[in-house]
């Protein structure tokens, strides 16, 4: 184990490492931003969108009139990074979904082969909604099987086997 003194040596290189490497330039690209982040590149592009909200001594919410309820500053949203759910499958996208997942191809694929025939390229369902929709077909398909969902799945198994 390194002692005390090689420890803090260790600590004030690595210190003045990080006071030395170069700033991040902030306004190089506006677009070199991870898209999962909640920050503004700078102070002047934040988001004035604030809500502030009181209670008073009656049990009732109020809005405060300095809250502002406009958004500025966001990046917009590209037409095929918009999730669709599952009432946006028309009838031959939901054949096509029940058909591959029959054949167990997994979600993420099937996600792709539906945006591959989109031919407009708005949206993009989710592996996660088509997962979800299937879970919710068969379902169905047990019920009317008279498969209850408050079966525990061993009963479900025995049911099926019986069919
Ligand atoms: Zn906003």
């Amino acid at each position: 184990m390194a002692s005390k003194t090689k420890k803090a040596s260790i600590i004030q290189k690595k210190y003045l490492k990080r006071k030395q490497s170069p700033k991040k330039k902030i306004n190089d690209d506006p677009y070199a931003r991870r898209c999962v982040t909640q920050r503004a590149p700078s102070a002047d592009q934040t988001c004035p969108m604030r809500l502030c909200i009181f209670l008073t001594s009656e049990n009732e919410w109020y809005l405060q009139t300095n809250s502002c309820l406009h958004h500025k500053y966001h990046p917009k949203l590209k037409e095929e990074a918009i999730a669709l759910s599952q009432r946006d499958l028309s009838e031959q996208q939901q054949s096509l979904v029940n058909v591959l997942f029959g054949h167990q191809i997994p979600p993420t694929t099937i996600s792709k082969v539906l945006s591959e025939l989109n031919d407009d390229d708005k949206g993009t369902y989710l592996p996660k909604t088509l997962f979800n929709y299937n879970e919710k077909c068969r379902n169905l398909i047990d019920v009317a099987n008279g498969i209850l969902p408050t079966c525990s799945d061993a009963e479900k198994t025995i049911q099926k086997l019986e069919l």
